[in-house]
């Protein structure tokens, strides 16, 4: 036996002496003065402070130089729980204690005399020593060991230790909750999956606008398959010290897979996941390709039969994102949490109206059909905002007439991110979308309408139109093409046969119309003026240009003037063909676009009867 066996550490085991010595005289202190550190106040951290403070939960505040105490309120608004929080550095607190009606106070100067004078002496060398004890156990004490700032700060919950969100939680988003079902499955019961050789995917990517519900969609999986959920936000990771927003994903994985099966939820994915290549290249992006290259390695290194940890990440902007994140095995899963059509409002509406006492005049189908473009959290947030006005005229339940009120208030704060269309534009919406749809139904190659919605989506359309292809197709022709450029003129001159005047909605639908039509004159030789030349160079992306070059091939000015002449025929002539089929069918216009108004989304037999009816101007001339 070697004395190397024995680990000797004479000069720590001192240190702890003293501690422990230390901290019985502190004890003993401790007992006799009971009255001066009185019961324990729990204490919280400063973030959550504020986050009760804005919720509207707290009443008084006592604020002291390196302490606050704050009281809770309880359930009937009574003054409840004492906390203490330590503060930091906040000149913003008075202004936000104020805001929300707080009462608060700067705490007595302590006046313990000798007692107080006496813990000033020994309270600095306990932590002195304390610090010192720490770096000790923390083995190595090297950079790692000493800045705690690598570890990572994911948030933990587990099953049952708080409220449990389930999917009953979560409405208005049928599809996706289909989708993650299958999710809850494999963290069920991973065994029956692996045993037949299937691979459990390792991450799913949610998308959607913000206050979809993507987060709470995240913790009602972990809820349903009643296991441990890590969770974490993009932008937590960007941090000051390059490599820390790395260590951070190391450590988060490690504990994620102590811990299997779990899930580990990524907040904000886009924060650390933004392409490498549309970064910016001021330098300073270091850091954050660090965190993304440590994801990626961690998302690859674990085996899914070794531990089921399945990765879920959110995003408002998958666009912007690094492709190397989509490639199987990483988040090859998206699934979409969007804004919910009128029958999803309405059922987020049940799920938040329980927790407020309703008036007898409540209509809940009413005000879900009156706020088109409500995403969850602004539902959620209007029956609130319907809840304090009822309060504030001291009524005992919430009228029809609050919610209305409050429809107002939220709209104007929405109008502002331009989410939610008045009745005005909404209608010019339909119009627009039937014209597109009426257009595509008679167009060779277009594939079937198979729906029409006037439900904002994503983060540009105001409403779309979907057509489904039949079959998969490789191959156009000219006839198919000029289809399409009037199928995307359609709403456009829907406008102009309805309304006599075009608004701005249409620019994207002239884009691409135009695009299409340039290509067929200048990509695919389907002019007759200009016969089959390529005039652009390199592959069909090449509008864009690789590197901001040229793409057009050098034409002389009579090529160039032509080839406008071309194009601008073609786009003129599909709009007159949409106007002619739009004025033929002025009635089944107007009879889709009302009921469109009415439900917002139309789809199904229901459509396919509605579209059946359309007349096409041959018809009509051989009088059909
Ligand atoms: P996101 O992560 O998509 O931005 P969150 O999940 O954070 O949205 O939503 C914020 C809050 O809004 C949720 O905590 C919930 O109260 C409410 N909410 C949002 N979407 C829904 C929904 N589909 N069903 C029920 N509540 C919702
Ligand atoms: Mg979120
Ligand atoms: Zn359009």
């Amino acid at each position: 036996m070697s004395i190397k066996d024995k680990p000797q550490q004479p000069r720590s085991r001192l240190i702890g002496n003293i501690l422990l010595l230390v901290s019985g005289g502190f004890l003993l202190v401790n007992l006799f003065l009971p009255q001066l550190f009185g019961p324990q106040i729990p204490r919280v951290p400063y973030s959550i402070f504020i986050e009760q403070v804005q919720d509207g939960n707290v009443t008084r505040v006592s604020v002291g130089q390196d302490n606050i105490r704050y009281q809770l309120k309880d359930e009937n608004g009574q003054p409840g729980q004492i906390l203490a929080t330590t503060p930091i550095f906040d000149l913003e607190l008075p202004k936000r204690l104020e805001e929300k009606g707080v009462e608060f106070a700067a705490a007595p100067p302590s006046n313990n005399g000798w007692f107080s004078s006496l813990l000033s002496w020994i309270i600095p060398p306990l932590i002195f020593v304390g610090i010192w004890q720490f770096f000790l156990g923390r083995g190595g004490g090297g950079p790692q060991g000493a800045l705690s700032i690598t570890k990572s700060k994911a948030k933990v919950y587990v099953e049952g230790e708080s409220a449990k969100t389930t999917f009953a939680d979560v409405a208005g988003v049928e599809e996706a909750k289909v989708e993650l079902a299958e999710i809850v499955e494999f963290l069920k019961a991973p065994q029956r999956f692996t045993a037949i050789g299937a691979r459990i995917p390792k991450g799913v990517l949610l998308v959607g606008p913000p206050g979809t519900g993507k987060t709470l969609m995240a913790k009602a999986v972990a809820g349903e398959a009643g296991v441990p959920f890590f969770s974490i936000s993009g932008s937590e990771f960007v941090e000051l010290f390059v490599g820390a927003g790395a260590a951070r994903v190391r450590d988060l994985f490690e504990q994620a897979k102590k811990k299997a099966p779990c899930i580990v939820f990524i907040d904000e994915l886009d924060a650390i996941g933004k392409s490498r290549a549309s970064g910016n290249f001021m330098g300073g992006n270091d850091e954050r390709e660090q965190t993304l290259n440590q994801l990626l390695t961690e998302m690859d290194g674990f085996a899914a039969t070794e531990a089921t940890v399945i990765v879920l990440a959110a995003t408002n902007r998958p666009e912007t994102l690094d492709p190397a994140l989509l490639r199987p095995g990483r988040f090859d899963r998206q699934v979409l949490v969007d804004r919910p059509d009128l029958s999803g409002r309405q059922a987020i509406l049940e799920i938040y109206a329980r927790k407020v006492k309703l008036g007898p005049d409540i209509d809940l189908k009413m005000i879900a059909t009156r706020t088109p473009g409500f995403a969850g959290a602004d539902l959620a947030n209007l029956v609130n905002e319907a809840a304090l006005l009822a309060a504030r005229s001291r009524r005992e339940t919430v009228a029809q007439a609050d919610f209305s009120e409050a429809i107002e208030r939220v709209v104007a704060g929405l109008e502002k991110k331009s989410r939610v269309l008045n009745e005005k534009e909404k209608k010019i919406v339909a119009y627009h979308e039937v014209g597109h749809a009426l257009v595509g139904s008679l167009m060779p190659g277009g594939g079937k309408v198979a729906k029409i919605s006037i439900v904002p989506r994503g983060m540009a359309a105001l409403g779309y139109t979907l057509q489904l292809p039949t079959e998969d197709r490789f191959l156009m022709d000219e006839a198919e093409l000029r289809g399409q450029i009037a199928t995307l003129l359609g709403g456009r001159s829907a406008e102009e046969v309805v309304f006599g005047s075009i608004t701005t909605g249409a620019s994207n639908d002239l884009q691409r119309a135009t695009d299409l039509a340039e290509r067929m004159v200048t990509t695919y030789g389907m002019s007759k003026v200009l016969g089959p030349l390529a005039y652009e160079k390199g592959q069909q992306n090449s509008f864009l240009g690789e590197g901001g070059m040229n793409p057009r091939r050098a034409v002389s000015p009579e090529t160039a003037k032509a080839i406008d002449g071309e194009v601008k025929e073609i786009v003129e002539n599909a709009h007159q063909q949409a106007l002619d089929i739009l004025n033929q069918n002025r009635d089944l216009l107007e009879e889709i676009a009302q009921r469109i108004l009415e439900v917002e989304v139309i789809e199904g037999d229901q459509l396919q009867n509605l579209l059946a009816q359309v007349r096409s101007p041959e018809k009509v001339a051989a009088g059909v």
